[in-house]
């Protein structure tokens, strides 16, 4: 139980120029005590001759790192799927959930920045070598690994070499007393861990000080700037300046829109780009005002009768929230709206785990491409109760192609699909439906997910009179999934289940044959074996007795403390809710900052207890009225850390048709 950090030069797959550059590379130890018992030795590797470094040259935190594993074998594992099992083998998992996070941070900064393993083709080992991995999981620290998603120590815009060590004597060393190489965020600071001997090289971190600072109350990013001179604690997720869409129409008995939020203080330059169906780019510009939000009716853009698919571009470089709502009477009799954010990447591989041809139900879905290229696309549906079925299918340059699953799979399956393009042909992929579940009529649509991932959250969900919630669950692996679903229950506390899904295999889940009937949940659903599954929640509802639909969104795998919505409003005739799930030991203080289609900033504050969830209702705050001032984008931000779950719910009655959407925040 004791880890060693190195200091790297840079990851191998990063500029090599900086690499060349930067001729020192200074290799450091730290050991950490055994948490429950039985100290291992840190092997002491000293720095090699040198006079400091200049920086790592890593601005972001990547997707992925190479492992280096026990059998010699070089596994590319998802950046976080690494922590997980990196963190309950550096300390305890029963500590303090903030020195967890602290813990998750400092190993991340360091794999983010190592390449320790060159002639292996690998960043680490799993030793204490480099950090010590093991395959064994718990909770508590997956939960910190994934709501400080690509959080980073940051010094002069990069990422640092984060080391850290069992315990000091009271403070913290200099990097050049010890080594003899200068580090500018290395500096000797006083701890409160109460030891009165030095277990390590006694640089950066001190855990048993981290722990303490925990315990007493601290943040864990306080923890890191407290042993980090000089750093900021921030997540390094990019700002998305692109968002696309793979739906939109203005066929009769359509009506779409584009939200798009501005929640900076510079003028966002925005550049819509319509790919009509049939040919022909359209595009036109919008300022969004700052901490603003902007509508925009696609009928007014491009007239009536044409599908499409858009991208929404910010050109001047300010980022920008984008969503869809479509409002629609499909075929003449299903009313209702769906909406969905935008997608910040083409990718050329998409998941789904929902979607179903039974009788009522018409399932689609709408690939959306890009670029200047032709993409031959691969759909492989895993149907519920066994069974794959490939089609493929034709996507051209700057077009969308929609499929009617049905004609691939025919009638009476519940179905996941993977959409990929073997050719790597950038991709944005949605899949709307529209059904009469019962004697409810409506629509949803979400766009796919990226990645098969082993724990997925969701803020929203009841089980009420009216409302059916569902989970389904998809495993393109070829290797079972144990999954452990925990329901956080309003007023009785955490309620588990668990399910196996088989490879290739999909899985339904009704809410309420798990926690019975009447009640507001939040929900994890975790793969205990570490086997990528997808996870959506689709509801059906009558809402307020009147308003009956459906919606349906991807879950997140990342809590985090901020969130941004593009859409939401307090017009008459429109509910807009504000979901917020916090699954952390940890109380989350709020602030809501509402950014009205006019440019006035309105702001709320709320509480989310630990292991709860919490609904705001913007109208509170904002009142009623039929104009743009109550119209808004929407920032959700937990001011002292702690990373939970927002979604936002909306039901509405738009010019008769009745139903409700939901969006996972960017
Ligand atoms: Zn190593
Ligand atoms: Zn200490």
């Amino acid at each position: 139980m004791f880890g060693k950090n190195a200091m790297s030069s840079r990851r191998r797959s990063r500029t090599a120029a900086f690499l060349a550059a930067c001729a020192l590379s200074v290799l450091l130890v730290a050991s950490l005590p055994a948490a429950s018992g039985g100290h291992a030795r840190a092997a002491e590797q000293g720095p090699p001759p040198g006079s400091g470094i200049t920086g790592t040259g890593v601005t972001a935190v990547p997707e992925t790192v190479t492992v280096l594993m026990p059998d010699g074998s070089v596994r590319t594992m998802y950046m976080d799927d690494y922590l997980k099992g990196v963190v309950p083998a550096e300390v305890s998992a029963s500590w303090p959930y903030d020195s967890l996070c602290a813990q998750a941070v400092a190993a991340r900064c360091y794999a983010a920045t190592a390449d320790r393993h060159p002639a292996q083709g690998a960043d680490v080992c799993t030793t204490t070598h480099c950090q010590v991995w093991k395959e064994a999981r718990d909770p508590r620290t997956d939960l910190a690994v994934d709501s400080t998603h690509k959080v980073a120590a940051l010094y002069g815009g990069q990422v640092i070499s984060a080391f850290f060590f069992g315990h000091c004597d009271g403070h913290t060393r200099n990097s050049e007393d010890v080594w003899g190489s200068y580090l500018p965020y290395c500096r000797s600071v006083s701890c409160p861990c109460g030891n009165t001997t030095l277990w390590g090289h006694g640089v950066g971190m001190c855990q048993e000080g981290a722990r303490t600072l925990a315990q007493a109350g601290w943040d864990y990013r306080d923890i890191l700037k407290h042993y980090y001179t000089g750093t900021e604690v921030r997540s390094t997720e990019p700002a998305a300046l692109n968002w696309y869409f793979a739906e939109g129409t203005t066929h009769a008995g359509f009506v779409t829109y584009f939200c798009i939020g501005n929640p900076s203080e510079s003028p966002a330059q925005v550049n819509v780009r319509y790919i009509v169906d049939g040919g022909g780019n359209r595009d036109v510009s919008y300022a969004v005002q700052p901490h603003s939000r902007l509508t925009v009716d696609a009928a007014s853009d491009i007239g009536a009768g044409k599908d499409f698919s858009c991208e929404v571009l910010s050109t001047n470089g300010v980022p920008v929230v984008t969503e869809r709502p479509v409002y629609f009477n499909y075929k003449g009799s299903l009313t209702g709206g769906h909406d969905t954010l935008g997608s910040a990447y083409l990718r050329p591989t998409w998941y789904f785990a929902e979607g179903t041809t039974r009788q009522g139900f018409d399932t689609y879905l709408c690939i959306g491409n890009p670029s200047d290229t032709e993409a031959q696309v691969i759909v492989t549906y895993f149907i519920e109760g066994g069974g794959t079925a490939d089609a493929e299918h034709r996507v051209g340059p700057r077009t969308r192609r929609t499929v009617n699953v049905a004609a691939d799979i025919g009638a009476g399956k519940d179905f996941s699909c993977r959409v990929h393009c073997p050719g790597g042909v950038g991709l944005v992929v949605e899949r709307p439906m529209y059904f009469k579940y019962g004697t409810w009529t409506g629509g949803h649509d979400t766009l796919g997910s990226l990645s098969a991932r082993p724990a997925w959250y969701f803020a929203e969900g009841s089980t009420r009179p009216g409302f059916h919630t569902y989970l389904c669950i998809s495993n393109p692996t070829e290797q079972a999934a144990e999954l452990r679903v925990s329901y956080l229950v309003a007023g009785t506390g955490d309620v588990e289940a668990s399910y196996t899904v088989e490879p290739l295999s999909r899985k339904t889940i009704l809410a309420s044959d798990d926690i019975g009937g009447g009640r507001d949940f939040s929900v994890r659903v975790n793969s205990t074996n570490g086997v990528g599954v997808i996870a959506e929640r689709p509801m059906y509802f009558l809402y307020g007795g009147a308003l009956d639909g459906g919606s349906d969104t991807m879950g997140t795998s990342f809590p985090r403390p901020s969130w941004y919505f593009a859409e939401g409003t307090s017009r008459p005739g429109f509910t807009t809710y504000l979901c917020v799930s916090n699954p952390t030991e940890k109380g989350a203080q709020l602030k809501i900052t509402y950014l009205r289609g006019d440019g006035a900033v309105t702001e709320q504050g709320a509480f989310v207890e630990p292991l709860s969830r919490t609904t705001v209702s913007p109208a509170d705050v904002l009142g009623r009225a039929p104009d743009s001032a109550h119209d808004f984008a929407v920032k959700v931000e937990s001011t002292n850390g702690v990373g939970v779950v927002a979604e936002r719910p909306m039901y509405f009655d738009f010019r008769g048709w009745t139903g409700g959407h939901v969006s996972m925040g960017y």
